[in-house]
């Protein structure tokens, strides 16, 4: 048996005006067949799915197709949506004929013309392979499912947590999907159901004590513990995306079982609809969380979700950092920027010169704002190493050449080239900082950056400033999202039963 495995991982922000381009998908690290399979046995989905294979009584051949991943980031151009669809099926049509398809995406990647990407290529995977060779499909749990994607998969297998710390296990659930339907004859039976809401990403980490995401992500886990069950999943999408068919998303596929899919189903999507208003998050103005920060024992955290890179933001917003210049800091605020410019200024200056930089308004002009600082250059470093948590397991991350400037004696900016995990203690640690033992840290993240934060914070802050992926998303210009949708429109009556769609 001869089973193809890939992955196109890009998370769209159609409001971040910076285009993503073919050279996003090549810095970041694109491998191509057995080279595939060697270098990512211990990654992410994909190295769920290899492990997971090879564990299998009767060990498929491993063909591996393309590797094409970029960090999240601006709409995709026309350009760069051709070179993906090139690269994909050319990678298909070198594997030569294959049992099955198993496939790493994240699902909520958009193009100029293409607001469904994901979409887009399973469909023509469909198209080409035929109705009898089984596609299974991860994705994120931001993931905008489409009508395309459940009808061209045979099952789609979504992450269950945020943070996301579950990548890896997924890759292992999605082969154990596709071991049952090639060696057990399961059928796959799909109930999916789009809900007319998005909500904010703050209140959805699912590893909390307690709350909205624990209780629904208790279900899906529940659900998918019953043998009928191939895959369950509910998907609150990531909201930036200005596209026809964004929505959140419930997904269940059993073996045969139509009418258990669609109870499951409609259950799900009933209690994400009656109780969507508790993801809405308590947020604090810069200068508040600042203030707030300033005063607490420990750690504090505060989390700039609008320019969070993990959303595809710019990561180029110094609004906090406007804030954190008018403290003196007992031990380090750090603060991140993505800036080349700047990093290139100051590779060509002396360790220990003062200076002042422009920081901000660069990348993200629109809702960005500017800061003339004045600054020590401390040292250049290359921001590259492998990280594991929120994102990632054993994930291999370059951003390029990077510089730490001071301010007074405890602001440390730390400069990036390019956008990448701006959260992420790896990354704090491979600029010469310990995060857990700062004053402050500004972690760009909404949400994900709880997973390693939560138990060496003494207070997290929400941040609500301007940016590209604001927690107020409704109070921005969205011209092509369906209406009526929550919370942009008030919606009195919506049930799920009747908006469920049966493969
Ligand atoms: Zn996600």
């Amino acid at each position: 048996m001869r089973i193809a495995i890939g992955q196109l991982w890009q998370e769209t922000n159609t409001l971040n005006p910076l285009a993503t381009t073919r050279a996003d998908f090549e810095e970041f690290g694109i491998c191509r067949g057995n080279e595939l399979v060697e270098q990512m046995t211990n990654v992410n989905e994909l190295g769920g799915f290899i492990q997971s294979m090879r564990a299998w009584a009767q060990p498929p051949e491993i063909v591996g197709l393309v590797r094409l991943p970029a960090w999240p980031s601006g709409m995709a151009t026309s350009e760069c949506f051709d070179w993906i669809r090139n690269e994909f099926f050319d990678a298909v049509d070198a594997a030569g004929p294959v049992d099955a398809f198993l496939l790493a995406l994240h699902g909520a990647m958009v193009a100029q013309g293409h607001p469904d990407v994901e979409g887009a290529i399973l469909q023509e995977l469909r198209e080409r392979v035929g109705p009898d060779v089984p596609i299974v499909a991860t994705l994120d749990l931001h993931t905008n499912v489409t009508r395309e994607m459940a009808a061209a998969a045979d099952v789609l297998v979504m992450y269950h947590s945020m943070p996301h710390v579950d990548i890896f296990e997924t890759g292992q659930r999605g082969a154990e999907a596709l071991r049952r339907v090639l060696f057990e004859g399961a059928r796959p039976t799909t109930a999916f159901c789009k809900i007319p809401a998005i909500v904010p990403a703050e209140n959805s980490n699912t590893e909390a004590d307690a709350g909205i995401a624990v209780d629904l992500k208790r279900r899906v886990v529940e659900l998918e513990a019953n043998p009928i069950v191939l895959a369950a999943g509910i998907a609150p999408v990531q909201p930036w995306m200005d596209i026809p068919q964004l929505g959140s998303s419930v997904i269940v596929t059993t073996d045969n079982d139509a009418e258990a899919a669609r109870a499951a189903c409609v259950s799900v999507a009933e209690e994400f609809w009656r109780r969507k208003r508790e993801y809405m998050p308590q947020l604090y103005s810069a200068e508040d969380a600042v203030r707030l920060g300033h005063a607490a024992s420990g750690l504090a955290v505060l989390s700039d979700a609008a320019d969070a890179t993990t959303s595809g933001a710019p990561g180029d917003s110094v609004w906090i950092l406007k804030e954190l210049l008018k403290c003196r800091w007992p031990r380090e605020a750090l603060v991140t920027v993505v800036a080349p410019e700047v990093v290139e200024r100051c590779e060509s200056i002396a360790i220990g010169t003062e200076l002042t930089v422009r920081l901000g308004g660069v990348r993200d002009s629109r809702f960005g704002t500017i800061v003339e600082l004045n600054a020590i250059v401390e040292h250049c470093f290359d921001a590259r190493f492998t990280m594991t948590g929120h994102i990632g397991k054993n994930m291999p991350i370059e951003m390029g050449r990077s510089v730490v400037l001071r301010h007074d004696s405890n602001t440390f900016v730390i400069v990036t080239t390019r956008s990448g995990p701006h959260f992420a203690p790896e990354f704090f640690r491979s600029a010469g900082f310990e995060p857990f033992e700062a004053s402050l840290v500004v972690a760009k993240s909404p949400c994900g950056f709880r997973a390693v934060y939560e138990n060496h914070a003494s207070a997290i802050y929400s941040v609500k400033a301007p940016g590209c992926a604001p927690s107020d998303f409704w109070n921005y210009t969205f011209n092509n999202i369906p209406r009526p949708l929550s919370p942009w429109d008030e919606i009195v009556e919506w049930s799920p039963a009747p908006n469920i769609l049966i493969k």
